[in-house]
This record gives structure tokens, C-alpha cells and sequence, in this order.
């Protein structure tokens, strides 16, 4: 059963699914669709058509007296439903760090979906509740300030509850409430609204809902998910939930009846943007036009067709319609894209191009080209960003305190587009040259997008291709993910533990132990040990495993399967072992006790990093080993020298303050309350409780690996390497504890070696190297002296040894161990001065491999070309060369081929 059977099902039994108290109290009649079948509720004794058939008849005259811009609607929306008993929770970030199926937000409900194993709960922090949660959608980005209704990032007013739990409320409620704010809080008569009978189907869950129109525009959707289950398998759920999802655009706009949604939802934003850019303002004719495409898009197909259906419409010429309309376009587009940004920036998000990134570097360099392109230098993307938090601070007081993280980000990103912006033209301008644009496959835009930087929709922009192909997105996004899951080390699958019991987890009750008893309670292969009880870490989270003794029987790894934790023992030690034994067990101390500072000295530079360079700086991944450690964090460039150390100071000052380490199992949802999403620095966590790291005062993440008591036990730590491997993550490689000691100590050796070769002390070390090289270079010098001194002389021999061939060529060839390359460049050069008919040919040994030196004398020119025996010889070495006649070079590195190569050589010349 899809989802019209579903459709068909639940509306075949309007009073068990549909007919809610409202309707018989206003006394609501039910109406089927004459066009599309579907079945609404409405006071409206006239109407014969669904709204999805109706004009957006409030344009200019709005169903209300009301005027609510974006900002005084949510305040009228928080009003009415705070006077209803509701929480009103504030927004959760538009990045999604609770699911890892999704880089952002995009519904009110994702807020309160979490998964454990493999099925979708609901948690909401209070009950019944509302949140204006900032959404984002890149799906639709072509219609994006185009259609009037259509954006990048939207408000959803999500009113949530819980059925079956206190307080919470079914659809009788919900209707009756959403009929309220329609009425009372935006002052809509009764008669203007109607109710569509529809179904939803979610993950694992679906429901009947009833949406709610206004004059063609659809306000909201309320969703009753009772079902649990597929459409072919259900039971009702024990925990009925109510989804119902509002646009605050929609709200606003229905008030107001401007032209576009923009226009009333971006506050003052709008008409600043008029302002700076000189654009014309003609009310009437922009009211008719986006009116009209507001009303028609949803039966046109495409925006083109549509612009010239309505310029015919309205007797203006196409082009000069165009010219009236596309500076608002573009003011409108920018506004959305830059809003989202915003959100997404101060929620820690970065433009890259990689995952979620790439959606918001799209957006961004979009932005920035329409900028470009109506020659609007003067508007700022980072001063719209400051425009927009101006205005939404009063709803969204929490962007005001990163409006200097988002003007760095998009002052930087601003300036890398300018600068890749020429190459990308001078790409797109040979591609339109070339025969090969009508044949840009999927495959080949990803690879200009991965390689150049290069998107899709600047292609479009150029005219190389007609469009983005609709499966570029998913393939991008399907490359991506497979990528990090290639990364990611899933545990081989062990047969033969079917059945067993949890292993008790000693690790966690005490970290302190490291001896224990345990009962072996099955061996599989004669090396997969099960205990009933282990202090065994297990790898996991990027923490390498322990290492110790079963027995005696040595333990090389150890892995979690589900919740059985399994020790892998060397060959010749498992025998030892008997199914039923108590044994006694050891855990290498040492190495777990350096892997634990390494990574508690993770949680440290973590929270440095974030501090010293900016809040968008998040543990991309994390790896402790016993001798070293390493965390990629997401930043946008690669670290200086003083950004290194900046962090390493302070987190050392972390160390050095001792702070405690505090190690406690929370309920999830009351641990993201308390400590916000920040906590999912290492992922998301799959099960109900969450076990939280608390370095007092510093950082707190969700964690489950092993930790110092004290950050003082940590001791010292020392970044060793930082890298930005990739785009928009750099690596910092680092040592700690005792580690730290070896490496420097390793250092300080190597530095005394250096000193004695020098004949110098450390202290002095750099000034006797200096002069070292100095000498170095006064001897090279010296000697292409004396060379050019004896050259002559050594050129007459030259010649003297050459032998004729058949060509009339005289050929010196040799192969050299001693001498070098520039001995034999200045002995050839010579040597053909002095007989225009020589070939010199010499090979040269030069660490693994060999050089290749040809010259040919002026009159040898005539037959044999010194840059063709380069190629020739250097191929035969394995390698490659070439030249111009008279000079040419190379190298291989076959050794075994030089005799091979001597007499290549000569037969070319011959
Ligand atoms: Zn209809
Ligand atoms: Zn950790």
C-alpha cells in the first residue's frame, strides 16, 4: 500500500480518522474535490475545489487587519500558545548533530527524533511544547527568491506533543488550538479557512494529518502519527505523537499580503538592500508580477515559461519585464542565502566542500556571483548578515553573539571566491569552446566541482550546461559518505557468539583496574576469548585497544561486538585456556595509562582550539594510541605557526590548573538540555544514556573512552604536526605524558648529534649549521672554477676517444660513478665547441637513480638531435627526458640497463 491507498483508506472513514470536535461545533462540512477527489472541511457553503486549485487571492488585499512582519508573527504565535498551556522551546541548531543520517535540520519534528539502534524515538524535552525551529532545505534552490514563497532556511513553528504522556493532547486539541491562532492570533475569519485530509509516512511511523489553507496558501499541517510500523504492518504506538508544522513566513505573509514572502519576512533587510543598490521601486507592477507567480507556478512548469506567460499577460514586453524584476530577484535570493548562512555559520557550520559544507559554498558563491553580475559592489555579504541579526536578534538573541565568527567566515570565503573566480571563468570558457560541453556527464561535474571548485550552477550561469543534473547533489553526497565510511573501522563480524551474555564492563566501573578474575566463558577459533567480566578497553572511538595477559596467553586485540567484548590471543597462548576457568587477567598498565592522557589530552585541545580560533571549530575524528595522538578538528585554513602554539599554551595552562575530570551517565535529552549539542563532539550516541566527560570549567563532551582523574595527570602536551588534509579540516598531531618526555628527549639527542658532527655545541648549533652550508657552497663554487679552467683540456681528450660512426657523427659516450652532472655538463659544452661533428652522451650516477646528459655538436645537429637520445635513453632506464637539439637531459632509475642504454645511444646516432 502506497501512500494514495493510504489516503484513499483513511479517508474512506472521515469520523474515525478526520472529524475532529471543531468540526462538528463550527459545524464544518466535508466536501470532495471536483478536480482532484481530495476531501476538505469547510464553512464555505460554495466551494467546490480543494485550495490547492486557488489563486493566492490574499496578495494585496490581506484576510485580516492584522500586519504581522516575520517577527511580531512568531510573537503573536508564542503569545497564544503560552496562554494554552504550551513550553515554548528555543530553536535547536539548523546543523543536526543528533542524527547522522542528516547534515541539517529540516523539520521541527527532527528536533525531537533521536535513534537508538535502529528505530527513530521521539524525546521532547517538555509537553505539550512549541519551537520556532530554523529549517534547511537546499532542494529547491533554483526557485529560491524567485517564486515569492520558496527559501533556503525557513521558521517551522513546530507544536509538539506527546498523546499519552502528561499533558499532552490529541487532534480534538490540536485542531481546536491551530483554529485559535488562525482566528485569534492572526484575526482570520472563520470562514477563510479550510482543512485537507491528507496522510504523512515518516521513518518507521505515519499518520493521517489535516492541513490548513488560507486563500490558496497553505499555513500548516498537522500530523497525527498513531502508527508504528510500514503501511502493510502496523500497530497503534504507545506514544501517539502530534507533528504539527507551521511556516512563519506563511504567517506573516498571509497578514500582510505582500507581493512575496520576502518582502514582509525579512524585515528591514529588503528595502536596505533597495536602498544600497539603487534599485527602482515600482510597487504596482512588482505586486501584479510576483502576484501572478505566485499564484501560477505550481501549474506552470518552469520559471521561464512562466515569466513570458505573465509578461503576455500583462502587455510588457519579456526583456523589459526582465529588467524590472531580476534586481528584486536578486535581492531576494541574496537576503535567503546570506539568512541561512547565518544560521548555519553561528551554529558552527562551515562552507566546504565536503558533506553539508558543499550546500552552504554553493549558496554562498551564488550569492556572491548575482552580486557580481548586477555589479553591486558596494553590498557586502557580511554587512547583510549584520543587517539580518539586527533585525531577528529580538527572536533569535543567540546570533548576535557569533555576528563576529560569521563576518570572519564570510569575509574569507568571499575573498577564496574572488580569487578561484578567473580560473573558473577561463575553465568555463574553454569547456563552451570545446565540442565536449553537451557531453559533461555527472561524473565529469563532479570531478570539475572536486577539482576546481567549480559548481554546477556556475556552469549553468555560463551556459556550458543547460542544467544541473537532478542526480548531482546525491551523487556528490553518496561519494561522501561512502568515503567516510571506508574510513571508519568496523569490527570483522566473529561467528560463534550468538547467545552470549552482555560482558561486564570492569573498565567502566573502576578505570584504576588492572588486574582482574574473570570466567572465561567461550573460546571461538582458539582465539577469540570471552570473558563474563573485562577491564579490557575494547577499540572504539577512535581509542586503540589494551593489550595485556589472560592467563599467560598474550591478548593482541580486543573489539566490542554488540555488547559481548571479545580478546584476540596470539596462536601459540590460547590452547591455555578452557571454557568454564576462572582466570586471572592483567592489562598492560603503561600503555593504557599513556593512551588514556592522550586522549583526555584530546578533550583539552579540543576545547583550546575552539577557544583560540572560533566556535565553527568541531572533533572531526580523533585517534589515541599509546606513543601519540591526533584530532582533526574542522577549521577553514591551515594553522600558523602562532595559532599552534597559542593552543598548545593553553592547553597546557588546562594541565597545569589540574582541573577534575568528572565522568557521569546522564539521560540524553536531560544532558543535551544542560550541555547543548556541543557534547556530540565524537558523533552521535545511539543509545538513551549518554556518559559525559566533564573537564570542569573546559570542555564537556559525550564520551565512553577511558580518561585521567585530573587533567594535571596528563602532565605535558605537545603538538607535534598540524596539516589541513583536507578542505576545511586540519590534523593536529600530538604527544602527551610521558610520551612528550620521549619525543623531546628523542629531539634533544638528535640535536647533540647534529651539534658534535658540526663540531659545535647546541647553544650554537644554528649559527655552525649557517656556516656549514656556507662552506658548502664556497667548495661548489671552487670547483665549477676549476672546471671550466680544465674543461678545455678534458675536451680535447673528448674528442680524441670519440668513436666515428657510419653517419659521419663522432659519439663520446661513458657512464660515470664519481663525477657528477655539472662535471659533465661543463666537459660536453665544451667538448662540442671544440668538434662540431661530436654526440656527448653520459650517464650519471645519482643516488637510486641516473642522469642523462646529451649534447650535440652543431654539425652531428644535422643528423641526430641531443634531445631525442635524451628521450630515447632515459625511456630505455625506465624514466623519461628530452631537449632541444643541441641539449638535452633525463633519467631513469634501471640501473641494470645501462650497457642496454650506452648502445641505444649509439645506434641512434648512427
Ligand atoms: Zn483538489
Ligand atoms: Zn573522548
Amino acid at each position: 500500500m502506497g501512500k494514495k491507498e493510504l489516503a484513499a483508506l483513511f479517508s474512506s472513514d472521515p469520523d474515525r480518522y478526520y472529524r475532529v470536535s471543531l468540526f462538528d461545533k463550527m459545524s464544518f462540512s466535508r466536501r470532495k474535490c471536483g478536480r482532484c477527489e481530495k476531501f476538505f472541511w469547510t464553512l464555505d457553503s460554495g466551494r467546490q475545489f480543494c485550495p490547492d486549485h486557488e489563486n493566492y487571492s490574499f496578495i494585496g488585499r490581506p484576510p485580516t487587519s492584522k500586519r504581522l512582519d516575520y517577527v511580531n508573527a512568531w510573537k503573536e504565535t508564542d503569545k497564544f500558545f503560552r496562554a494554552n498551556g504550551h513550553t515554548i522551546v528555543r530553536r535547536y541548531p539548523v546543523v543536526c548533530r543528533w542524527r547522522d543520517d542528516l547534515y541539517f535540520t529540516i523539520a521541527s519534528i527532527v528536533d525531537f527524533q533521536r535513534v537508538v539502534g535502529n528505530q527513530v524515538v521521539f524525546e521532547l524535552p517538555a509537553n505539550p511544547l512549541v519551537v520556532p525551529q530554523m529549517c534547511l532545505r537546499f532542494n529547491d534552490i533554483e526557485n529560491v527568491g524567485l517564486s515569492g514563497r520558496h527559501y533556503t532556511g525557513f521558521c517551522m513553528i513546530g507544536q509538539t506533543c506527546n498523546a499519552d504522556a502528561p499533558g499532552g493532547y490529541w487532534k480534538d486539541r490540536c485542531i481546536e488550538l491551530d483554529y485559535g491562532m488562525l482566528t485569534q492570533g492572526l484575526g482570520i475569519k472563520p470562514e477563510e479557512i479550510t482543512f485537507v485530509e491528507d496522510v504523512w509516512i515518516g521513518a518507521g511511523a505515519f499518520g493521517y494529518s489535516l492541513e490548513y489553507f488560507v486563500r490558496g496558501l497553505e499555513l500548516g499541517n498537522a500530523v497525527f502519527t498513531e502508527f508504528e510500523g510500514d503501511e502493510n504492518n502496523y500497530r497503534v504506538m504507545p506514544n501517539k505523537i502530534i507533528d504539527m508544522g507551521a511556516g512563519l513566513e506563511r504567517f506573516s505573509w498571509i497578514t500582510t499580503g505582500t507581493p512575496t514572502s520576502y518582502d514582509c519576512c525579512f524585515g528591514p533587510v529588503v528595502d536596505k538592500l533597495i536602498d544600497a543598490t539603487g534599485t527602482d521601486r515600482n510597487p504596482e507592477l512588482l505586486s501584479k508580477y510576483f502576484g501572478a507567480v505566485s499564484s501560477k507556478l505550481e501549474h506552470t512548469g518552469s520559471m521561464r515559461e512562466l515569466k513570458s506567460l505573465i509578461a503576455k499577460e500583462m502587455r510588457i514586453d519579456g526583456d523589459k519585464l526582465a529588467a524590472m524584476v531580476t534586481p528584486y530577484e536578486a535581492i531576494y535570493t541574496v537576503a535567503d542565502h546570506v539568512r541561512t548562512l547565518l544560521f548555519a555559520i553561528s551554529d558552527g557550520a562551515l562552507p566546504s566542500n565536503v558533506g553539508g559544507g558543499y550546500n552552504l559554498r554553493v549558496i554562498l558563491r551564488r550569492a556572491l556571483s548575482i552580486l557580481e553580475r548586477l555589479g553591486w559592489k558596494n553590498v557586502k555579504v557580511e554587512d547583510i548578515a549584520d543587517m539580518h541579526i539586527d533585525y531577528l536578534k529580538q527572536m533569535y538573541p543567540e546570533l548576535e553573539e557569533h555576528q563576529q565568527d560569521v563576518r570572519t567566515i564570510l569575509q574569507l570565503e568571499s575573498s577564496r571566491y574572488v580569487g578561484s573566480r578567473e580560473r573558473m571563468n577561463s575553465i568555463a570558457t574553454s569547456l563552451k569552446a570545446s565540442s565536449k560541453k553537451a557531453e559533461l556527464s555527472v561524473d565529469d561535474l563532479i570531478r570539475l566541482y572536486e577539482s576546481d571548485g567549480i559548481t554546477p550552477d556556475f556552469l549553468v550561469e555560463q551556459g556550458v550546461i543547460p542544467g544541473v543534473p537532478s542526480t548531482f547533489y546525491t551523487k556528490l553526497a553518496e561519494l561522501h559518505t561512502s568515503q567516510s565510511a571506508a574510513g571508519a573501522q568496523a569490527n570483522k563480524p566473529i561467528r560463534g557468539l550468538e547467545g552470549l551474555p552482555s560482558t561486564k564492563l570492569l573498565y567502566y566501573e573502576d578505570e584504576s583496574i588492572r588486574e582482574f578474575e574473570a570466567k572465561v566463558l567461550k573460546v571461538v577459533d582458539g582465539k577469540f576469548v570471552i570473558l563474563d567480566q573485562t577491564a579490557f578497553y575494547p577499540r572504539g572511538g577512535g581509542q586503540e585497544p589494551d593489550t595485556g595477559k589472560i592467563q599467560g596467553a598474550k591478548v593482541v586485540e580486543v573489539t566490542k561486538h554488540t555488547d559481548v567484548v571479545v580478546h584476540k590471543v596470539d596462536d601459540n597462548s590460547a590452547a591455555k585456556l578452557v571454557e568454564g576457568q576462572i582466570v586471572h587477567a592483567t592489562v598492560n598498565a603503561r600503555r593504557r595509562d599513556l593512551i588514556t592522557k592522550h586522549h583526555t589530552a584530546t578533550h583539552v585541545l579540543n576545547s583550546a582550539s575552539r577557544n583560540m580560533l572560533g566556535s565553527w571549530v568541531w572533533q572531526n575524528s580523533a585517534f589515541k594510541e599509546e606513543s601519540y595522538g591526533r584530532l582533526d578538528i574542522t577549521h577553514h585554513s591551515a594553522l600558523s605557526k602562532e595559532e599552534v602554539q597559542k593552543i598548545e599554551h593553553s592547553a597546557n595552562r588546562v594541565i597545569r590548573g589540574n582541573h577534575p575530570v568528572i565522568i557521569k551517565t546522564y539521560d540524553r535529552g536531560d544532558a543535551e538540555q544542560e550541555f547543548t549539542f556541543r557534547i556530540y563532539q565524537g558523533g552521535v550516541v545511539p543509545t538513551s544514556n549518554v556518559r559525559i566527560v566533564n573537564i570542569k570549567g573546559w570542555d564537556i563532551e559525550a564520551c565512553g573512552g577511558t580518561h585521567v582523574r585530573t587533567t594535571g595527570e596528563i602532565g605535558l602536551v605537545k603538538i607535534v604536526k598540524s596539516e589541513r588534509i583536507q578542505d576545511g579540516v586540519v590534523r593536529l598531531e600530538f604527544v602527551a605524558g610521558e610520551a612528550a618526555i620521549n619525543r623531546m628527549q628523542q629531539q634533544e639527542s638528535q640535536l647533540a648529534a647534529i651539534a658534535q658532527a658540526l663540531g659545535s655545541s647546541r647553544e650554537k648549533v644554528i649559527e655552525s649549521f649557517n656556516k656549514a652550508m656556507d662552506d658548502a657552497e664556497a667548495a661548489k663554487k671552487k670547483i665549477r672554477t676549476i672546471l671550466r679552467v680544465v674543461a678545455g683540456a678534458m675536451a680535447g681528450n673528448v674528442s680524441a676517444q670519440a668513436k666515428k660512426l657510419a653517419s659521419g657523427v663522432r659519439l663520446y659516450s661513458t657512464y660515470d660513478e664519481e663525477l657528477d652532472e655539472d662535471y659533465h655538463i661543463a666537459i660536453g659544452e665544451k667538448a662540442i665547441e671544440l668538434d662540431p661533428a661530436l654526440v656527448y652522451v653520459a650517464l650519471v650516477s645519482k643516488g637510486q637513480g641516473i642522469r642523462v646528459i646529451v649534447f650535440a655538436g652543431e654539425q652531428a645537429r644535422q643528423k641526430v638531435k641531443a634531445g631525442a637520445i635524451a628521450k630515447q635513453v632515459s625511456g630505455k632506464l625506465g624514466g623519461s627526458g628530452g631537449g632541444d637539439d643541441r641539449f638535452g637531459q633525463g633519467g631513469g632509475r634501471s640501473k641494470d640497463r645501462i650497457k642496454e642504454a650506452l648502445l641505444l645511444a649509439e645506434e641512434a646516432a648512427k
